[in-house]
Formats: C-alpha cells, sequence, structure tokens
C-alpha cells in the first residue's frame, strides 16, 4: 500500500499597522523613500534614559484588524520584552505580547473551488514594535567583500500585528490563498496598507508532513518570505524536502531554516535555535480595552470580503470566480455596485468591468486609478443602458468607451464616432446591405438551398453588415434591412 502524505503548515504574519506616528514615539510613520535614518529619535533608537508612551491609536488599529479577522477581545493586555540581540534592534529588545495578546481565537474563510469555504484559524493577533532594516555590503559598491553592514532605523518602532495560524493549511496554494485573503481583510478594515513592496507583509512559516503510516516529520520555521510568490515556492520547496525525508526514513530535526530568492531553496540558520526569554515591560502599564471601545470599532467596521462575496454571487447572480474578482478591493467592489445602482444590468456590468475597466486601470500608462478614471459608473451604466435598448452594438459601445476614456462626456464620444442617436441613414445601411449581399452571393445560394441554416447564415450576414458600418447600426435594424432586401432577391 503506497504512503500518502499530508503537509501540516501554520503562518505567522506581519503586518504593518497604518498609524500617523510610530508605536512609542512621535516619529512619522510616513518614511517611504526617505533618507535612512531621517526618522529617529532617542525612544526608537532605545537611548538610556527614554521611556516609550503607546499610541492609542495603534491598538485601535489591532483591535479592527482582530475584530476583521473574526477574533475575540482580550479586555486587558500587557506588553513584554522579547529579549532580542541584533544591530537592527539597539535596545537588545522587542516590545511585544505574550501570554495576553490584544486579540485570539479568530479565523479567516477561504473560497475553493466549487464555492467550497475553507475555514483557517487564528491563534492570535499580537502588537509589537517593528526592528530596523539591514542591508549587507554598500550599495555603491564599495564596501562590496567586506564585512560592513548597513542598517537604516526608520522601521524601527513602526507598530506591527503579528497574526498567527493554527496548522489547518495543507498546501502552498492554501497557504497563498490565506495569504491573499488577509492582505484583501486589512485593506478592507483599513488596518494596514499591507503593501507588500513597502515591506508591509512579512510572512514566516511552520512546516511539517505527516504520514499515513503515522510517522512524521520534525516541524520547521522557514523565515525571510517578503512576497506572495516566495511564500508559496518556500512551502513546496519544504514539503518537497520533508517527503524525501520521510521516504529515506529520516525525520529530520527542528529548526529555523531562511528563504533564499536567488537559490530558490532554503538552508538551515546559522543561529542556533533558542526560545526566545519573555519579561514584563516595566515602563508600559497594562492595555485596558473598555467593551464599549470593542462595539464601536466594530459597529464602524465595513462590511468584509467574505460577506460582499456571498452578496455579490446571491444577489446580482455573479460566478463564484466573477464575485471575487469584483471583490479584490472595496475600489472595484463600489464601482460595479454605482454602476448597477444607475440602472446597469448587473451581467453586463460584471462583463465591462472586468474585461473594458480593468484593461485600461491595469494599464500602467494611462496612470489610472479608481479615484481618477475618467468614466464614472455612472457615465459607463448609461452607455450599458443603450446597448441593452438595441441603441449601440457592442462594437460600437466600445469605440465610446475609449474615447471617454480619453476624458470626452458620453454625447462627445457617440458624435465623434459619426453615430448620432438614431444611428445611420436609411440609405447608407440599404448601400452596405447591397454590398454585402453581393460580395456573398455564394452564402445566399446555400440558403436558398438548405432552409435549416438561413437562420444562421442571416447573423453572420448580420454581423458582416454591422462592421462594414463600423459598429454605428444597431443590430436589430441591420437585420430589418436585410431580411427586406433578401425577400426581394
Ligand atoms: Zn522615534
Ligand atoms: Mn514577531
Amino acid at each position: 500500500m503506497s504512503i500518502v502524505y499530508f503537509p501540516i503548515i501554520g503562518l505567522e504574519v506581519h503586518v504593518q499597522l497604518k498609524t500617523k506616528t510610530k508605536i512609542f514615539c512621535g516619529c512619522s510613520a510616513d518614511y517611504s523613500g526617505d533618507e535612512p535614518n531621517s526618522h529617529i529619535c532617542p525612544v526608537c533608537m532605545g537611548l538610556p534614559g527614554t521611556l516609550p508612551v503607546f499610541n492609542k491609536h495603534v491598538a485601535e488599529q489591532a483591535i479592527k484588524g482582530g475584530l476583521a479577522l473574526n477574533c475575540k477581545i482580550h479586555e486587558s493586555a500587557y506588553f513584554s520584552r522579547k529579549a532580542y540581540y541584533y544591530a537592527d534592534m539597539t535596545k537588545n529588545f522587542q516590545i511585544s505580547q505574550d501570554d495576553l495578546p490584544i486579540a485570539y481565537d479568530g479565523y479567516i474563510e477561504l473560497i475553493g473551488e466549487n464555492s467550497s469555504v475553507k475555514r483557517v484559524r487564528i491563534n492570535r493577533l499580537h502588537i509589537e514594535e517593528d526592528v530596523g532594516k539591514l542591508s549587507h555590503g554598500a550599495s555603491d559598491g564599495r564596501l562590496e567583500g567586506s564585512t560592513y553592514s548597513n542598517v537604516d532605523y526608520n522601521r524601527a518602532g513602526m507598530p506591527l500585528a503579528e497574526i498567527v495560524s493554527e496548522p489547518d493549511i495543507s498546501s502552498a496554494r492554501e497557504a497563498l490563498d490565506y495569504a491573499m485573503m488577509l492582505r484583501r481583510i486589512m485593506r478592507y478594515c483599513e488596518a494596514s496598507d499591507a503593501d507588500m513592496e513597502k515591506g508591509m507583509m512579512r510572512f514566516d512559516a511552520n512546516v511539517s508532513v505527516k504520514c499515513s503510516d503515522g510517522r512524521s516529520s520534525k516541524r520547521v520555521e522557514v523565515k525571510n518570505m517578503n512576497s506572495f510568490r516566495a511564500l508559496e515556492r518556500a512551502i513546496d520547496y519544504e514539503i518537497k524536502r520533508h517527503i524525501e525525508m520521510l521516504e529515506r526514513g529520516e525525520e529530520g530535526i527542528k529548526e529555523t531554516r531562511h528563504w533564499n530568492d536567488a537559490t530558490n531553496s532554503t538552508s538551515a540558520s546559522r543561529v542556533r535555535e533558542t526560545r526566545y526569554k519573555f519579561i514584563m515591560e516595566p515602563d508600559l502599564p497594562a492595555l485596558r480595552v473598555a467593551r464599549e471601545w470593542v462595539e464601536k470599532v466594530r459597529e464602524e467596521l465595513p462590511e468584509m470580503p467574505k460577506q460582499k462575496w456571498d452578496r455579490f454571487r446571491t444577489g446580482y447572480g455573479l460566478s463564484a470566480v466573477d464575485a471575487g474578482v469584483l471583490t479584490e478591493s472595496p475600489d472595484i467592489a463600489d464601482y460595479f455596485e454605482s454602476c448597477v445602482k444607475s440602472g446597469a444590468n448587473p451581467l453586463r456590468t460584471n462583463n465591462w468591468v472586468r474585461t473594458e475597466v480593468l484593461r485600461v486601470i491595469n494599464d500602467a500608462s494611462s496612470n489610472s486609478t479608481w479615484q481618477n478614471f475618467p468614466v464614472k459608473p455612472e457615465s459607463l451604466a448609461e452607455l450599458l443602458i443603450r446597448i441593452d435598448e438595441g441603441k449601440f452594438s457592442t462594437t460600437l459601445a466600445k469605440q465610446i468607451f475609449d474615447l471617454m476614456c480619453g476624458g470626452k462626456n458620453i454625447m462627445e464620444a457617440v458624435n465623434e464616432t459619426g453615430a448620432p442617436e438614431g444611428g445611420v441613414s436609411e440609405d447608407k445601411l440599404n448601400q452596405a446591405v447591397r454590398k454585402i449581399l453581393e460580395a456573398n452571393q455564394d452564402v445566399i445560394e446555400e440558403m436558398k438551398s438548405c432552409e435549416n441554416t438561413s437562420g444562421k447564415k442571416v447573423r453572420y450576414l448580420q454581423g458582416l453588415i454591422i462592421r462594414e458600418l463600423k459598429g454605428q447600426v444597431k443590430p436589430d435594424e441591420a437585420e430589418r434591412a436585410l431580411k427586406k432586401q433578401l425577400s426581394l432577391l
């Protein structure tokens, strides 16, 4: 009997909470792109004699994130010092939360194939401070080959939420789904911008593999994944490595490993695994979280992605995949709904938003964002309603849409295509029909000899006429003119 392997994966995700200032001092949190060490002060540098002062907004953001992840909120939480001896943290400890995190016992719902829903339990969400950023060797190459490192403390003291899942994840693909849904939730509730490029979301993964014969490999913690791609590949790599070990009859060792993007592999960390030691943070009071505060934050939470996804499917009859795309961000969801509320058909709106609108938004050269997109949802609705009324063909509507993307309003765009509301003149239409019929004598002969396929042929000729007139004729008018001339033949 062949052995079956079951990967067991848990994720620890660090998410930067969105605040104006750092967690324990008044330094600006908006340091992106600024000179190294330009957003620092004695407190976030951990100089002797300084005292941390807790930024209340960090707690509010953590409560928001916790509630959005269906967590319970502790009424009192406190801070601990985690022994941390490394150059990116001058204090030699990191202020974190140990056995009383602010939020605990939640879950994320993942949407799988066939709209199946899987719950991944969240063990906890705790608050901690970020450390600085080390880079090894100077960027100008001056120190290449030397043992120098550079350190930038702008990030030191930035507020983080560390979100720890239970080991409920069973593949690299599922870990990716979890991470993407977590990012979506953090953005929806505005606890974090979760911008991967700015390092606002970082992953550690705990991986082991269980065999159907009862054996399992020792759990490893893989660190240093800063992108979705790295997360998926690192977990894939570890699962394969564990299965190979088990096939050799080995179980491996419990260790910390580092993912290396360049070599596409993990390697054992040179630092020996030590259990971090915590002591109570004596310079900060316990955090008392009033129930009324939690309830107020809960009331202000917007609709979450899973709820929106459910509502879009049942309310608008969208497929699971379409509803997934349209709830990717609150912006796209709002655009879609405003368009529908202005009277457009939901399915047609879905098609247009997913193809035409996203094509322009995703085209970097268009410099379009949801905020500055030139075609407001109300205007798109106007256009789509006219397609449904048979006033514009889809081809013509797309030309009009492109002109609207260039800043024209719908009337200006219609006029520019040379297709005033009434479409082309009767003469021009009949001329086009004659031209198409002359060029397609063979089709007409076939129609005469075989009545079964004549409906199909009429649609084919109708399509040629619409194309001949560059989409400036309503489909039903093209059909009427065509049938009229056909019966005269
Ligand atoms: Zn500071
Ligand atoms: Mn941490």
